[in-house]
C-alpha cells in the first residue's frame, strides 16, 4: 500500500519507489547531517504539538492498530489528534496534526523549514487525498512552519500556519491518477528502467544515487562543471555519457571547455597569467582562515533566529613573508553561546594588516558581516577583515582545472590532487555538515573521554582546512 513517503519517492522517480520497496539495502546510509535534520524535525514536531494542549497522540506504530486507535479516539470525543492514521485500499497516511472545526477537519503538516517549499505541496495534498478518501471531511489543509522572525525574547510566535487548501485541492486529481500506477509499480518483479536525470541530484538528493550511477565512466558528462541538466539530459538520452564523445560543436562555456580539454589531453589546464595576477593581490602576513558554523531550527541562544548560522570554531595559519608559519585555533566546547568567545579569539588572531585567505570566501565574508552587525563595537575590525578577504577557490573556478578534479573545485577534491600526502580521508570528520553535528554532540556530551575525542576530531578537521590552503598556495607559487 502506498504511504506518503512512497508516493513522494515515486512521484519524483518510479525507480526510487521500486528500490525503496524491493531493494532498500541499496540506499546509502543516512549521513550525520541527515540524522541531525531528522532529529531536528522530531523536535519541531513535538514543539508544534504544544500549541494544541488537548491533542491526543496516536501512539501505535503498526498501521492497523493506529487506524483503530484513531477511530477510538475520535469516538471518545478527541478533537485534536497527533499522528492520526487513515487508509483506503490504496493509500495509508498519518497526519502530523488534525483538528476538528465546525466546518470539518483541519489537516496540518509540520515542517522544520522557515518557509513553505514547493515540495511540501504534494506532501500535504497526499494527506488531504488520503483523509478524504478515508471518509474525513477536510475543511482546510495547512503547513505549519517555523517562523523566521522568532527570537527567544520577541513577541513573535515560534510557528506560523500557511493555508494551502487551494493548492492541495488542485493537486488532488493528479494524485488520484498516479496512485493506481504507483501501487502497481510496487508489485513489479523487475526493477524499472529510468535514465539518470535532474531528479537524482535535486535537493536533498536520492539515497540510491551511488547504486544508479555506479556504471558511469569516471569522466562522464555529469562531471562537466556547471553544465545544466537541460543540456546533459539530451546527451544522456542519445547515449553520450563519456565526455570524450561530446560532439565538437556542443556549446560549452570557457570553464567547461577548459575542463573537457584537461580530460581529453590528460593534462591540467593552467592560466599562469591569471593565477599570477590573482596572487599579486596578496599581502603579508597572510592569514589562511576557515570558520565552522551551526544552525538550528529552534534557536538555542538569545537574538538568534531559527536556522540562523552562528560560528563555533575557526582555524588560522599565519604565513609571514620570511616563510615562518604559526597556527591559531578556537573551538567553543561548552553548551553556551559561542559568539562572544569566538569574537575575542578571532580579533586577537587576525591583525589589522595582511590578506585573509579563505576557500569559498563569500561564506566567511557573510558570517563576519553578520557578526559585525550583531556587535557594532567591533564592526570596523570585522569590516576590515572582510575587506581583506581573498578567495583561493576563485583560482580553480577561473584559472586552473585538472582532469582529476572531476569538474569540482572543493578543497576536499583539489587538495589530494595537488598536494601529495595530504587528504581528508581517514579523518574522524570529513565535511562541514558532519562537523556541525559533531559539535552539537560534543557540547552536550557528559562523557569526558568522548567529548575530548570529538573536540580533537573537530580541531583536526578545521586545521586541515587551513593547512590545505597553505599547501595549495605554495603549489600555486611553484606553478606560475
Ligand atoms: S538515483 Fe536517480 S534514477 Fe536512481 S532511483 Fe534515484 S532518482 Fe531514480
Amino acid at each position: 500500500m502506498l504511504t506518503k513517503s512512497k508516493f513522494l519517492a515515486g512521484d519524483v522517480c518510479p525507480k526510487r519507489l521500486w528500490l525503496s520497496e524491493n531493494r532498500p539495502e541499496l540506499a546509502a546510509p543516512a549521513s550525520e547531517a541527515e540524522k541531525r535534520r531528522a532529529e531536528q524535525g522530531r523536535t519541531v514536531t513535538e514543539l508544534a504539538r504544544e500549541y494544541f494542549p488537548s491533542g491526543v497522540l496516536i501512539s501505535a506504530v503498526d498501521s492497523s492498530a493506529a487506524i483503530a486507535e484513531t477511530k477510538e479516539a475520535i469516538a471518545n470525543g478527541a478533537t485534536v489528534l497527533f499522528e492520526a492514521a487513515f487508509s483506503t485500499s490504496d493509500v495509508l497516511a498519518r497526519a502530523d496534526i488534525i483538528e476538528k472545526t465546525p466546518a470539518g477537519w483541519h489537516l496540518i503538516e509540520v515542517k522544520s523549514s522557515g518557509s513553505v517549499k514547493k515540495e511540501h505541496l504534494p506532501d500535504v495534498a497526499f494527506q488531504l487525498y488520503a483523509a478524504e478518501e478515508a471518509g474525513f471531511r477536510v475543511s482546510c489543509a495547512s503547513v505549519m512552519v517555523v517562523n523566521k522572525e522568532f527570537t527567544r525574547h520577541s513577541a513573535v510566535e515560534l510557528f506560523r500556519l500557511e493555508d494551502k487548501t487551494e493548492e492541495a485541492q488542485s493537486l488532488r486529481r493528479d494524485i488520484q491518477q498516479k496512485v493506481p500506477a504507483l501501487n502497481m509499480l510496487l508489485k513489479e518483479q523487475n526493477e524499472p528502467f529510468v535514465q539518470i536525470g535532474s531528479y537524482c541530484t535535486a535537493d536533498p538528493g536520492c539515497e540510491f544515487k551511488d547504486y544508479c550511477w555506479r556504471n558511469l565512466p569516471k569522466d562522464s558528462v555529469c562531471t562537466i562543471p556547471g553544465l545544466l541538466w537541460k543540456k546533459k539530459e539530451p546527451l544522456i538520452e542519445r547515449g553520450i555519457i563519456d565526455l570524450r564523445d561530446i560532439p565538437a560543436d556542443f556549446s560549452l562555456n570557457d570553464r567547461q571547455r577548459a575542463y573537457v580539454k584537461a580530460v581529453l589531453s590528460g593534462k591540467p589546464q593552467v592560466d599562469k597569467k591569471g593565477i599570477k595576477e590573482h596572487l599579486l593581490a596578496l599581502t603579508y602576513p597572510i592569514y589562511f582562515f576557515d570558520i565552522e558554523t551551526d544552525a538550528c531550527a529552534i534557536p538555542r541562544y538569545d537574538d538568534i533566529h531559527p536556522h540562523q548560522k552562528f560560528p563555533f570554531q575557526f582555524s588560522c595559519h599565519i604565513l609571514q613573508e620570511d616563510g615562518t608559519i604559526k597556527h591559531r585555533e578556537f573551538l567553543h566546547t561548552e553548551d553556551s553561546d559561542p559568539r562572544p568567545a569566538f569574537i575575542d579569539a578571532l580579533l586577537s588572531t587576525i591583525g589589522d594588516t595582511g590578506s585573509v585567505v579563505a576557500y569559498h570566501a563569500s561564506f566567511e565574508g557573510s558570517e563576519l558581516t553578520k557578526l559585525a552587525s550583531a556587535s557594532p563595537e567591533y564592526a570596523p575590525r570585522f569590516q576590515s577583515i572582510v575587506g581583506r578577504l581573498w578567495d583561493e577557490e576563485a583560482i580553480f573556478l577561473k584559472h586552473y582545472t585538472h582532469p582529476d578534479f572531476g569538474g569540482r573545485t572543493s578543497i576536499k577534491v583539489v587538495l589530494p590532487v595537488l598536494v601529495s600526502g595530504l587528504s581528508y580521508k581517514g579523518l574522524g570528520i570529513q565535511d562541514g555538515d558532519t562537523a556541525s553535528a559533531a559539535w552539537n554532540r560534543m557540547v552536550t556530551c557528559r562523557n569526558p573521554a568522548k567529548k575530548e575525542r570529538l573536540a580533537a576530531d573537530l580541531k583536526e578537521y578545521c586545521k586541515l582546512d587551513t593547512l590545505a590552503m597553505v599547501e595549495i598556495y605554495r603549489h600555486l607559487k611553484q606553478v606560475i
